[in-house]
Order: structure tokens, then sequence, then C-alpha cells
């Protein structure tokens, strides 16, 4: 290993956590899901409120131990593309549909883990003239479709503004549910790895669990569990990098800028977070490895220090797999008997991924698809 995988450790693992015991028993429960990241926990809520009389849910590591917890921590409304993009492939219905689930969801989001998300609103700023005129563009199809968002001028440079947008901290929030479902009675164990999914049943290495409805939430790698989604799905894996407090603070809301493929913001305390530049680096980045890459540090330090201006010593440096799909939607469906995957939200999984956790939930216990329905392929 060297220097820079040595550091993979994310700016939010920053408070008191005891890890989720392992399963080192037979069990067995209505519901099983696999994956304690955003969506897990959100589909095991959702379970739990349908009135599951019982849940395990396991994870490889622990709560939040992938993406969910090692994110940028923006909470964008919305698909993964831009509004007028994503009207022009998924038509203006579902568009806003995922628009108003999304909101939605931030919105529960809010509700469940008080303290954990800050309503900043959100900046898309355009780093060339082409990509200002893309961002006109964008202005307009919200505007004439009734969506928040505003003209921006400022030290950030010019693009736009999404009023409603908000940042949150991924890893707390993510654990401050598990700790709430742990006392609805939802049974949840790390260091567990499922090595065989079946209908009704999952193995681990010291278990096996019986279940009616198994539902696998795994977003990076999810290839892997499930060769069938190669076709699908890929894998990729973004980095970040978080400095020391530097005051004042300069930037009040997170930024998006080159089409969305680098991303900051700066915490309360000063610090800033930085990700991206997974597009300069296709060669590399389209990988299952997911410790960080100095190519990439390189990059994400630069633009750091003369883009952003910010000198302070940088303190983490840590990356994470996704998944992404060619349409930009995610995959939720079943996969036959009573085995279900959710997953593959090509890099804007924080709300998208609690809505289609949830939506595999009701979609097991009620086969109800309203959640979903919008996201099917
Ligand atoms: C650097 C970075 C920045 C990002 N920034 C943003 C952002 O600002 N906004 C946004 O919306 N999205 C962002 N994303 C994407 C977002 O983090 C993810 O889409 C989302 O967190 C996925 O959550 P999840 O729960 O679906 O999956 P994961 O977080 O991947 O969780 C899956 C869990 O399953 C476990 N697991 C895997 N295989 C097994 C197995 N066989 N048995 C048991 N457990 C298993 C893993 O240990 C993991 O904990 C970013 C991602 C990264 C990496």
């Amino acid at each position: 290993m060297n220097a820079i995988e040595a550091l993979n450790k994310p700016r939010w693992d920053d408070h008191e956590w005891a890890p989720l015991p392992p399963l080192t028993q037979n069990v067995e429960a209505e519901v099983c899901v696999i994956g304690l990241g955003g969506t897990g926990l959100s589909c095991i809520n959702e379970a739990l409120n349908l009135g599951a009389a019982s849940v395990v849910g396991i994870d490889a590591v622990d709560v939040a131990a992938g993406a969910a917890g090692r994110n940028g921590g923006l909470l964008l409304a919305g698909p993964v593309d831009f509004h007028h993009d994503a009207v022009e492939k998924l038509g203006r219905e579902r568009t806003l549909a995922i628009h108003a689930l999304t909101e939605r969801e931030l919105a529960t989001i809010q509700r469940e883990t008080p303290g954990v998300v800050r309503v900043t609103g959100s900046l898309r700023i355009a780093e060339s003239a082409e990509e200002l005129a893309d961002c006109q563009r964008q202005f307009t199809a919200m505007r004439a479709d009734g969506l928040a968002v505003e003209s921006y001028e400022g030290p950030e440079g010019r693009g736009l503004l999404f009023p409603q947008d908000a940042v949150f901290q991924p890893l707390k929030r993510a654990r401050m549910l598990a700790n709430s479902l742990r006392e609805r009675g939802a049974r949840l164990y790390g260091q567990t790895i499922a090595r065989s999914i079946e209908p009704g049943r999952v193995r681990t290495e010291s278990s096996t669990i019986t279940a009616k409805h198994v539902i696998v939430c795994v977003d990076g790698k999810l290839e892997w569990l499930f060769p069938e989604l190669l076709a699908e799905v890929r894998t990729a894996r973004l980095q970040m990098l978080a400095t020391a407090p530097q005051l004042p603070i300069v930037f009040p809301r997170p930024v998006s800028m080159r089409y969305g493929f680098d991303y900051w913001q700066q915490l309360e305390d000063g610090s800033v977070l930085l990700g991206g530049g997974r597009d300069k680096f296709e060669a590399t980045e389209w990988t299952t490895d997911d410790a960080p890459d100095a190519r990439v540090q390189e990059y994400l330090e630069k633009r750091l220090r003369e883009r952003l201006g910010v000198t302070s010593e940088i303190t983490h440096r840590w990356a994470a797999s996704v998944a992404f799909t060619d349409t930009g939607l995610p995959i939720v469906r079943e996969l036959g008997g009573g085995v279900f995957v959710v997953g593959a939200y090509s890099g804007t999984g924080n709300l998208v991924g609690a809505v289609c956790g949830r939506g595999a939930a009701r979609l097991a216990l009620r086969g109800e698809n309203t959640l979903i329905a919008p996201f099917e392929d």
C-alpha cells in the first residue's frame, strides 16, 4: 500500500461509533437486506414502517462503509442528468416525477435524522462559454416546468443557483438511522458478507439467513454480486480530498462544475471537501479498486489550490466505488423468487438511492411500484 492509499479515510468519520457485531448463527426473518448504506437503511426503515414482522440487515463491513459514508454530501433534487437533458431522455412526466420524489426524500431525511442536513441551495458553475450556454438551456427548461432555479454570478463564477438543494453529513445520517432501526427491532450485522444469494436464502461465511424477501442494496461492484447485470452496470471509482479548516467561509453552498464532474463544499468549520476528476482519467477510473490514486489526487490538489484558492493543509484523501448505467437510470427490480436488487445511481445516489431503497421495500412487501415506476427502464 502506498502513502496515498493508506490515507483512505473520509472526512465524515469524525465521531464515536461502535461497529455492528458480526452474524454468527442461522437466523430467520421476513426481510433480509444486504448492504447497509443509505439505500439499504432506507429500505429497512420502509419495511418496518410497512409492518414487516422481522428484518435482518447485513453488511460486508459496517454501516455506510461504502459510498454512502464516503461521498460529497450533496443532496441534489432530480435525476442524474440536468433537467433539460433528462426531459429529452426520459420525458417531462418522468423527470418531474423523479424531481418530486427526491425533494420529498430530502424532507424525509431532515425529519428522520434532525441536525444532519443543511438547506444551503447548490450551485452549478460553468467552466466555459459553452457550459454557460448549457446553464441557460437548463434555466429555461426548469423555469418552464415550474422548478426553482435562479441565474447566479458570484465569487465561485457564473451559472445557476438551485435554492432548495442541501448538504448533509452522510456517515452520521446513516449511523443515526441504523441506531433508530435497531431500537425498532431490526437486527443489523457488520463484517458479514453475503456469499450466495438465492430465493429465500442468503449464505454468509458462518450463517444462513432464511427470508421471504431478500433485497440487495449495493451500488458500486453490483455486477460482482450479479454477473447477469454486467451488460448494464459498470463500476467506477470516485475520489475526494478534504482540508483543515480555512476561515472565513467563502463557499456557503456546494458547487458542481465542469458538467458536474468536479464538486466541492465547505463545512461550517471551514474545511473544504473537493471531489471529481474521474472524466480526466477514464482509463484508470473505470475500476473496482476503491483506494485513492495519486493521479486523480494530484488533479484534485491542483484544482483546490488554483481554482478554489484554498491554501490550508490536506487532511483526508479517500475513494469509493459507485456503479453507472448507460441510461443514467438506477437498477431497481425483482430478479425472481423474492430476490430484489437496487443500485447503480451513476454517481448521485444520496436521494435517489433512498427513494429506491424505500421503493424496493414497498415492491417486496406490498407489490406496489409507485416509488420506483419513474426509474423503471
Ligand atoms: C467520492 C464520492 C462522492 C459522491 N458524491 C455524491 C454526492 O455528493 N451526492 C450524491 O447524491 N451521491 C454522491 N455519490 C454517490 C453516492 O454516495 C452513492 O450512490 C450512494 O451512497 C450509494 O449508497 P448505497 O447504500 O446504495 O450503496 P453503498 O454505499 O455502495 O452501500 C452498499 C453496502 O453494501 C455492502 N456490501 C457490498 N457487497 C456486500 C456483500 N456481498 N455482502 C454484504 N454486504 C455487502 C458494502 O459494504 C456497503 O456498505 C458519491 C460517491 C462517491 C464515491
